[in-house]
């Protein structure tokens, strides 16, 4: 039952929303989403927008021992033994600051990526990058366009600085409103943020209409495209938009070696975007630095271990099949996944499922999606996807 239907206009029609004891009309469409005060309730929630909210699982946030950790998306077969090689070769090399190194590693992702080395910059994750560019790019307030739910890293961070955010409602099949993003691109626009695959759906965005979107809107306003997950997809309708800075246009493409690479505790991602916008971006903050000189190594290894970058994805596949044929056992419902990790319905309350699920040595992420609880299981090795099922089907009875 994998054709689950995001019905956020059934739930529209369904009449006034409440959140947070805030009433909201619900004619809200593209472009209007407002922002939400204050944006945690007193439960420590996450109010993301009217139609988005992540509950939060406290006292349990983080539980000494969980059989399986499924909450954050990490490569559990990771980093790659050669990674792991270089890291510790070079951490004798620590006393040093590794600028020459990182200028070593930044001409290699160039090459891969077919860009010169001053369409990249690097950082301790790609989060790092995308707060930085919510900071830079909204000093003077504006907005930001981004699809609604998605990933809210940079969003958050431009709202801190000033800005308003635009929340555009993901279509009912969960890929972004292009359409709608379009039309709610105005005069103070500073950025359009776009997560493909999407965060937390899983889903995907066709990559040719998203490359004839990012092409006309760049014209407009810098548009940051986050590939976090790019590399779970199928070869065949995996599509980088990094081809779009040859053509010259105004995007920044962010991608991390904390997903294929399972390095996400190594702290290394990068964005490749024109030289203006990195000058503008390096002119007041700097990532590079923040990457410590055995991570270095370990990317530049992990690069080269394409053995072990097909295994992570072989794997990955392996366990979405087996999340997927477990919820169509228990007869439930899920969204067709491009990533590492899988969303479905749950009946429960998502805080109370969280408990539940953390009782039984399982974290997971919980979210309400108009009007909906979900659950976000991240790709575990296949022993703990068989530990979550087992947990999944004793929480729901
Ligand atoms: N972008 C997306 C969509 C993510 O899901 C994540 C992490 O989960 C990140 C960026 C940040 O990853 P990192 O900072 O580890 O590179």
């Amino acid at each position: 039952m994998e054709s689950t239907k995001l019905n956020r206009r059934d739930w529209l029609k369904s009449g006034l929303l409440s959140i947070g004891g805030l009433a909201i009309a619900p004619h809200l469409s593209f472009g209007e989403t407002p922002r939400v005060f204050p944006n945690t309730d007193k439960y420590g929630d996450f109010l993301y927008s009217p139609f988005f909210k992540e509950h939060i699982n406290k006292p349990f946030a983080e539980p000494k021992a969980l059989l399986a950790k499924l909450n954050a998306n990490e490569n559990p077969h990771g980093p790659s033994p050669k990674a792991l090689e270089a890291f510790k070769d070079a951490a004798v090399k620590g006393n040093r600051y590794a600028w020459r190194e990182l200028f070593d590693l930044m001409e290699k992702i160039a090459e891969k990526e077919g860009v010169a080395a001053e369409n990249i910059m690097m950082a301790p994750g790609s989060s790092d990058l995308l707060e930085k560019t919510g900071m830079v790019l909204f000093l003077d307030g504006g907005n930001v366009v981004s699809a609604d739910p998605s990933y809210m890293s940079l969003i958050r961070v431009a709202e801190a600085t000033g800005a308003s955010w635009k929340g555009v409602p993901l279509k009912d099949d969960w890929s972004h409103d292009l359409d709608g993003m379009e039309k709610a691109i105005d005069a103070d626009t500073k950025l359009v943020y776009i997560c493909n695959p999407n965060n937390p759906t899983g889903t995907i965005t066709d990559g040719k209409k998203l490359e004839d979107f990012c092409s006309r809107a760049s014209d407009k306003v810098p548009v940051f495209i986050d590939e976090a997950y790019l590399d779970f997809m199928p070869d065949d309708v995996q599509r980088s938009m990094v081809s779009l800075i040859n053509k010259g246009k105004n995007v920044i493409i962010a991608r991390t070696f904390s997903k294929i690479h399972g390095m996400a505790g190594l702290r290394v991602g990068y964005v490749v975007a024109q030289k203006e916008m990195l000058d503008k971006l390096q002119k007041i903050t700097r990532g590079g630095m923040g990457i410590t000189y055995p991570s270095i190594y370990a990317a530049s290894a992990s690069m080269d271990d394409t053995v072990f970058l097909e295994k992570s994805k072989k794997l990955n596949t392996e366990s979405r099949e087996h999340v997927y044929a477990s919820l169509d056992a228990m007869g439930m419902d899920y969204v067709k996944s491009y990533t590492s990790f899988v969303l479905f319905p749950i009946e429960l309350e998502g805080k109370a499922f969280l408990k539940m699920m953390t009782e039984q040595g399982v974290g997971v992420r919980s979210f309400e999606i108009h009007g909906k609880n979900y659950c976000r299981v991240s790709m575990g090795t296949m022993e703990e996807m068989k530990i979550f099922s087992k947990a999944l089907k004793k929480v729901i009875v």
